[in-house]
């Protein structure tokens, strides 16, 4: 599924950056494939909600199934951050409540945006990938996906 998320997310904008594909192990319900984790940067005119709305559109158009938290999944779309903005809805938290303690977030992140600042902890990507204890579940894939010619 995932090389057909950055031609519709680009549909939203246009694509800055996008990180390399890395392996990543499964995080809370461990009886499941590895994952593949990339992230991106979007400059966009949609407002933080459109922009969920859209992410969700695309994943379900890609054929997420929701079936239970943590699950093997085609494809899962988060917003981590949105500028310097601080979002608290009943849909969106901003920025994403678990990327500071993600290895498989903080990894494709830093690739792309070292140096951008989480706006609740005032801290650059960088300095919350040196405090992670561990992120030896991080593999760079052999699979490469690229930024559409037109994004
Ligand atoms: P997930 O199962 O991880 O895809 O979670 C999806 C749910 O999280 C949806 O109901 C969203 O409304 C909600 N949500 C809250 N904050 C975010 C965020 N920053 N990015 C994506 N989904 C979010």
């Amino acid at each position: 599924q995932l090389p057909g998320a950055p031609r519709r997310i680009g549909a939203s904008g246009h694509i800055v950056a996008m990180s390399s594909l890395y392996e990543t192990e499964p995080v809370g319900y461990l009886d499941q494939p590895r994952f593949l984790n990339a992230a991106l940067l979007l400059d966009t005119e949609l407002d933080p909600e459109a922009l969920l709305d859209g992410l969700q559109a695309i994943e379900h158009e890609l054929g997420r199934v929701r079936t239970f938290r943590n699950a093997p999944r085609t494809l899962d779309l988060d917003l981590l951050l949105y500028g310097n903005r601080v979002i608290e809805t009943a849909r969106l938290t901003v920025p994403h409540p678990r990327l500071h303690e993600r290895a498989f977030v903080l990894v494709p992140l830093g690739e792309i945006a070292p140096d951008l600042v989480h706006p609740g902890m005032g801290t650059t990507v960088r300095a919350l990938l040196d405090q992670l204890p561990d992120r030896s579940g991080i593999v760079p894939s052999t699979e490469q996906i690229r930024i559409p010619d037109d994004c």
